[in-house]
């Protein structure tokens, strides 16, 4: 890893070049929140975002994303990356991209997934604004992001690029780069550090804990029934994960009936309607029917099922899930105190 040094000023003027050279997705202003969006000009990058809408694995595993195309028995691949800089990536936000690397790469891979992540650059950057419901500072401290090929920080006057990979080094090519010195890199340490501190929210327990004591409350179903009597099974507490990766298969055929094309959507195991299965005879079967279920059966995958596979918590931290959930319970904070806390 080398560290360099970029002059405020001639920050634009890098973005700018990697933008005229490659497609770049960084944050943006939507009215009163950020989103990632492709970026025009280097104006419209805002590395001062607290917290985006969606996070980045939308990149790589977006909304809707079509994987085979078909006509008259001749089925094709929908592959078709392009060469991207993710640019602005907060570091609970790399580990969420850590762990969809992971899950996609393990048993089969998905390279629908996998080719346009390979196809990517990711430049991470300090986190300058605090989103309200944040508590990355404390969980899964014991999982480092490894995912980002260099790492930007504002200090004074300009940013620290730290690169990790020949992918982060490809970029310094574009800009006005120098070697940063020491009292540059200390500077950079102390900001990221600071960052840390300003974490509003905090779990007070470590993760082996904590997935033992979420997993030993399964059965206690008059706690699940209380914490979840206010869902409403809308999905957005999944929606807004950065680490849930279920989705959906449809294939939609056109007028000819001989051609269309099969397509996966991101679903939401809090939904009514995720865990119903069909049944011999054209019967159905829900088996994850009350509303409780599905929301228990969400902190069991964050919090314990998947600990082994990934070495910490399906969880970053980002409060993306406190902050869309209409009926304020889906915060992990609350819920996984609360267990830790009552449930015996
Ligand atoms: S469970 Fe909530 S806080 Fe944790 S990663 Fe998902 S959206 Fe973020
Ligand atoms: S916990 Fe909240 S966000 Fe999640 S499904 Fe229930 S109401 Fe929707």
């Amino acid at each position: 890893m080398s560290a360099f040094f970029i002059e405020g000023r001639d920050f634009e003027l890098f973005v700018d070049a990697v933008i005229g050279a490659r497609r770049v997705v960084g944050p943006v202003a939507k009215r009163t929140k950020f989103v990632y969006a492709e970026l025009e000009s280097a104006e419209e990058l805002r590395l001062d975002f607290d917290v985006t809408i969606l996070p980045p694995k939308k990149v790589f595993f977006p909304p809707s994303q079509d994987l085979v195309r078909f006509s008259d028995g001749v089925v094709g691949g929908c592959i078709d990356p392009v060469e991207t800089v993710l640019l602005g990536v907060h570091f609970y936000d790399v580990k969420g991209i850590d762990m969809t690397d992971f899950l996609f790469r393990e048993r089969n891979e998905d390279w629908n997934y996998l080719a346009q992540r390979e196809a990517t650059t990711i430049v991470a950057s300090s986190i300058q604004s605090i989103s309200p419901r944040a508590f990355w500072s404390s969980v899964g401290a014991e999982v480092e992001p490894q995912g980002h090929d260099a790492f930007l920080t504002k200090v004074n006057g300009g940013y620290l690029f730290e690169t990790r990979t020949p992918k982060g080094e490809a970029l310094l090519g574009y800009g006005s780069f120098r070697e940063a010195t020491d009292a540059e890199v200390g500077a950079a340490a102390l900001a990221n550090a600071a960052a840390m501190k300003q974490c509003p929210e905090r779990l007070d327990y470590p993760s082996e804990a904590i997935a033992e004591k979420v997993r030993d409350s399964f059965g206690d179903v008059a706690m699940w029934d209380e914490l979840a009597k206010d869902c409403f099974s809308c999905g957005s507490c999944n929606t807004v994960c950065p680490t849930c990766y279920c989705f959906d298969v449809r294939d939609a055929w056109n007028l000819d009936q001989a051609s269309g094309t099969r397509t996966r959507y991101w679903d939401a195991c809090l939904t009514r309607e995720f865990a119903t299965v069909t049944m011999a005879g054209g019967g159905t079967e829900n088996f994850r029917e009350h509303h409780s279920a599905r929301f228990r059966h969400r902190f069991m995958r964050k919090a314990a099922y998947l600990n082994e596979k990934l070495g910490g918590p399906a969880c970053t931290g980002c409060g993306r899930c406190s902050q869309a959930c209409t009926a304020d319970i889906a915060d992990p904070v609350r819920v996984i105190t609360h267990i830790m806390e009552v449930s015996s």
